[in-house]
Formats: C-alpha cells, structure tokens, sequence
C-alpha cells in the first residue's frame, strides 16, 4: 500500500489507521499576542490521529515489517524487546497485539505513567529503569533491554536508535503526507518554507529533512531544465531545517542535565540522527516551562489536545521565527509555510503534574460568583 494512502472505504485493522495524520493551520494561535507579527502559515503535522497516539507508529511498523521480510523475526517465536521514551513502546505493542508477538518495553522512570498504562493495556510487559542512568551504563533503558534480549530465548532488539527503517518511515510516510496535503490544498504556494521537529532518536528529523533536500533538488533541477536558468532558483528553494532539543540535552549543544519533557532529547547521539547533521540548519533550545505554556495554549486555542514536545516545538519555531535572519525573513512573508511535527497528545501526559497545574487552575472570578448564587 502506498504510503499516502487516505482513508477511503474500510480499514482491514488498526495497523492501516497507522500515520496519514493531518496538516491543521494553526491560525488561532497565531492571533494571540505572542504571535504577532508572524505572518507566515504555522501548518502543524499532529500526530495525536495515528492509531496509537503519535509520530512513532510509523517507525513501529516498518521496522517490524522489514524485520519479518528479512527473516530476523519470526512470528509465533520472536520476542520483541525495545528501550524508549514510550511511544516507540506504544507503537511496538500495538503491532505486537495485532501480529501475535510477545514485547517488552523498557524505559526510564521520568516517562509518563499513562504510556506505561497503555502499552500494558495492549498487552506488552514494562521495565523500568533509573532516569539518571547514562545511556550506556547496564541500568539505563539501553543497557537493561541488551541484558533481556541476551537472556530471553527469541528476543531481539528491533534498535529505533541505529535502524535504517526509523528515518526511512518519515522519508517515505511522514513526508509524502505533508506534500500530499499541501499539493491537495488550495494554497496558492504550496512550497515549505521551513520545518520544524523536536529530536529523540532523530529518525524524524532526519528522515523528513533528506526527504524535504531531495525533493526540492529534483524540482529545482527540473525548472533548470525547463527554462534554462541558473541554479538560482534552487537556491532561493532552500527550506530551513529546524530542530528543537530541550535545555539538558547534548544534542543542540550544551551541558546535560535533568528536563520534564518526555521524547526529546539524549545524552548520546544516536546513530540514526546522522553525526554530520548535514540537513539541519539550526538547532533551537526550549526549556520545559516554555513547552508546556505552549502546549497548554495550544490546546485552549487551537482545540488541539498536544502534548509536551509539541508544546517544545511550537516554542521553538516561535524563537526561530523571532530571533533568527533565516526565520525573520520567512515569517514576513505570508505565503511561507511553516510545518511543524506535533509528536504526540496531552493523553499521555493527564497525569503529570505539569499538564494539571494549568488544567485544573481555579474556576474564573466570574464562575465563583455564580456559584455562590446557585
Ligand atoms: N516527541 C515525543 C513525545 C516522542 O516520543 C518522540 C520519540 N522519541 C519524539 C518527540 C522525537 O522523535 P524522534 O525519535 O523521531 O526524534
């Protein structure tokens, strides 16, 4: 099936309800206050509409299909083991719960207890393991699932960290539904100006971002050819890459230390987050009080129900559109389109404490003095 495929008639399973997730203007946020003066389109990919909640579905899918194709897993014998911030976790469970495969998650004690809900509830078993743990110590997630995989008869690390499959479900998914949904709009420029996602492993980023040079190259050189001019045109075709890492992270840089944010962020460089990075631009920081303000606001005006690294990356784009040449020239300009990945939903976040602070903020003046009349 092709990777754009829409939904038309009946779905055979869950597994086909995975990605296809919609491009929603985000028009309303870009009203308030903050936003002003940013007159570019804010087009956000929100993964929350994937079958099971966000933008790791995908990755789940193909990296267990490929593993079957080529003979690495067997079904009825298999045991798939996967450390994660939880939504690979997610993912994989579903898959497994739909193919037969026993799965076993394993992640760090900060991931929310709603992931770990879920995944159990699909019917997969969940290891915990100390946050503070450096990814290549043995307690970390990392180093916990090797010693399952080694000691659990069939069980095999599918390895979102260094697997092929990671970024090529985003190059060959996430980016033709992007394209699908704006050469199906009727924008009159349906070019991407810039684009914007968090990094966790990186598969996101990376895939989208060769997938976004690469077709912009073979326009770029297709309109050279039609009318003969210089490789002008290609250049000035340049969308910005963008990626978002929150404060205690090394992946944009800097000191690393403890951050709320859930999926974004490392203390290593994961493989498929190519070393050279030669597709991203820039790296934009976000603290966590910036994501969740973010999200909340979001969510009040937008109707959009996203979660804390969506948050982080709305924040992001917001610096990047205000504080850099590259994104001050792209937001004057009211037909760039600015997509940004919203990863995941506040579903997973309901109980943290973050998320209910704002939520559960006390009734307006106003309601208290109706009460009180009541
Ligand atoms: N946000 C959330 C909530 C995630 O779970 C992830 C996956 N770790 C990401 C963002 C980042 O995605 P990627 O791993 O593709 O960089």
């Amino acid at each position: 099936m092709s990777a754009t495929h829409h939904w038309n008639g009946i779905l055979p399973s869950a597994l086909e309800a995975v990605g296809n997730t919609p491009l929603i203007a985000l028009d309303r946020l870009k009203q308030s206050e903050e936003w002003q003066g940013i007159n570019c389109r804010i087009l956000a990919k929100v993964e929350f509409f994937s079958a099971g909640g966000s933008v790791k579905d995908r990755i789940a899918k193909r990296m267990v299909e490929r593993a079957e194709t080529d003979g690495r897993l067997k079904p009825g014998y298999s045991v798939i083991i996967e450390p994660t911030s939880g939504n690979t976790g997610i993912g994989l469970a579903l898959v497994s719960a739909l193919k037969g495969y026993r799965c076993i998650i394993v992640m760090p004690e900060k991931m929310s207890r709603e992931k770990e809900a879920t995944i159990r509830a699909l019917g997969a078993d969940v290891v915990r393991t100390p946050t503070e743990a450096g990814w290549d110590s043995e307690e970390s997630h990392i180093g916990v699932a090797k010693k399952l995989r080694d000691s659990i008869p069939g069980g095999i690390i599918l390895d979102q960290y260094a697997n092929e499959n990671n970024p090529l479900a985003h190059y060959h998914g996430t980016y033709q539904e992007i394209k699908h949904s704006l050469e199906t709009s009727d924008l009159k420029c349906k070019r991407i100006s810039a684009l914007v996602a968090g990094a966790g492993t990186g598969g996101t980023i990376t895939g989208l971002s060769k997938a976004l040079r690469d077709d912009q190259a073979q326009q770029a050189s297709s309109k050279v050819g039609a009318n003969g001019s210089n490789g002008q045109e290609a250049e000035e075709a340049k969308a910005v890459v963008v990626a978002v890492d929150p404060v205690g992270s090394l992946l944009g840089g800097g000191q690393v230390g403890p951050y709320q944010v859930e999926g974004i962020g490392y203390d290593f460089v994961p493989e498929v987050l190519d070393p050279n990075k030669p597709n991203i631009d820039c790296w934009i920081k976000t603290t966590d009080d910036e994501a969740f303000a973010m999200a909340h606001k979001v969510i009040r005006t937008e109707g959009l129900l996203i979660g804390g690294s969506s948050g982080a990356a709305l924040a992001g784009t917001l610096k990047f559109l205000r504080d850099s040449p590259a994104g001050q020239a792209i937001a004057k300009n009211e037909d760039a389109n600015v997509v940004v990945v919203l990863p995941d939903g506040i579903r997973n976040y309901i109980s943290k404490e973050w998320f209910l602070e704002g939520a559960l903020r006390a009734p307006t003046s106003n309601l208290t003095h109706e009460i009180a009349h009541v």
